[in-house]
């Protein structure tokens, strides 16, 4: 009775106003010019204008509605969840934030606050469903959400990143979801000194998780389908690069991995991966393929292999995250765009040529 109370008052805020944004109007039309309205922030809400807006794979998924499945896409669809931007406002309640901090968000821009999961601060696992940044429910203004793509953002405070001081604000907006995602993994699964660990695919996920693993100390192979990439990959920080499509070299390191994290965007053959676990070995998707994967049993029971899967990180674990990339100075390597150049980047997203993260400049937008 007391939710069904708070959710009416809350979606009786109605006053808004107008911000600039791209958005695809159908999983064809590619993206364009749109207007959205943003809510005026309440006393918990901070306005963010966005600087700088890093590009998923995961947003161009979702644009061309390759997750029916699971996530249909409601259109028109303002992709975008690596945002850094300046706090040009602040509601009266907001004790973490002021007007001209750096903050961020990615993912998530709510959650229940009241199950098991959000207790524990892994909201992305909100038994209620986390509202996520974009096509998720605006439980606030009703309607569906809206993401970085755009000029401006509300989001409740307690959903926003601080931005550590020294790190640039344009290399830092991927850390928003390419950073967490490939921290989390690596950090539940306590990846560390003396361990042999492969990261599969250098994209926006796998080169963060090449320089995560490196920085927790870990041996780091790197799986690739693009030979041209090696050079680039031991820069960031591979002991070893192995092309995956060379049977001959795969074969070489079965049985030798502690650890595998898979960021590929495409359907792939798992099973290639996974015989090249240890005794005990865990092979963790990060990946998110539209189409399943066919998985052989006897790869899993004959070493007692795990495959698993991870989404995102909770507030808590991304504020870490990007506290230890403040203190060692770690960012993406990125392209910096002008959101006119988005279509052509998403072409380019999906013949795995990218060094390593586009991020658009919103200046390009206002
Ligand atoms: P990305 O920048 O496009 O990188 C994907 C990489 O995968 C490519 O650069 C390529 O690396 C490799 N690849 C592409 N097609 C392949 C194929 N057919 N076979 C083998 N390898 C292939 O994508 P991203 O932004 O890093 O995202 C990667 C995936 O993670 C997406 O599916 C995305 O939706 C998902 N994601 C999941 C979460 C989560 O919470 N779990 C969060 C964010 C993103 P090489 O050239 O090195 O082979
Ligand atoms: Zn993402
Ligand atoms: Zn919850």
């Amino acid at each position: 009775m007391l939710d069904t109370e708070v959710i009416t008052k809350e979606r009786s805020h109605s006053v808004t106003f107008p911000s600039k944004a791209f958005a695809a109007r159908s999983a064809t039309s590619g993206l364009g010019p749109f207007t959205i309205e943003r809510r005026t922030p309440r006393a918990q809400d901070v306005q963010i204008e966005i600087l700088f807006c890093g590009v998923c794979h995961s947003d161009l998924h979702q644009v061309r509605d390759e997750w029916n499945a699971v996530m249909p896409t409601v259109y028109p669809c303002v992709p975008g969840h690596e945002i850094v931007g300046r706090v040009v406002k602040v509601g009266s309640a907001v004790k973490r934030f002021k007007e001209g901090d750096i903050a961020g968000v990615g993912c998530m821009v709510d959650s229940c606050r009241k199950c098991p999961s959000c207790l524990a601060g892994e909201e992305q696992f909100c038994e209620n469903f986390m509202t996520l940044t974009y096509n998720g429910e605006d439980k606030i203004l009703g309607g569906v959400t809206y993401g970085g793509y755009s000029d401006s953002v509300v989001v409740d405070e307690a959903y926003v990143l601080r931005v550590p001081n020294g790190l640039d604000p344009a290399g830092a907006a991927p850390l928003l979801c390419a950073g967490i995602t490939t921290y989390s993994p690596l950090r539940t699964w306590n990846v560390g000194k003396g361990q042999k660990v492969g990261i599969v695919g250098l994209g926006g996920l796998g080169h963060m998780g090449l320089k995560f693993a490196k920085a927790f100390g870990a041996h780091v192979a790197l799986f690739t389908t693009s030979p041209k990439k090696t050079a680039d990959a031991v820069r960031l920080g591979a002991d070893e690069v192995i092309v995956s499509t060379d049977n001959a070299a795969m074969q070489k390191y079965s049985g030798s991995f502690d650890f595998i994290l898979d960021a590929v965007s495409a359907d792939h053959d798992l099973n290639a991966y996974l015989q090249l676990l240890k005794l005990d070995g865990t092979m963790t998707l990060v990946g998110a393929p539209s189409k399943p994967a066919r998985v052989s049993a006897f790869n899993l029971i004959m070493k007692r292999r795990r495959l698993a899967g991870s989404a995102i990180g909770g507030i808590r674990e991304t504020q870490e995250m990007l506290d230890f990339c403040g203190e060692k100075g770690i960012t993406a390597d990125i392209e910096l765009i002008k959101i006119q150049q988005i279509n052509q980047a998403y072409e380019r997203l999906l013949k795995s040529d990218v060094k390593y993260r586009f991020v658009i400049d919103m200046a390009s937008l206002r």
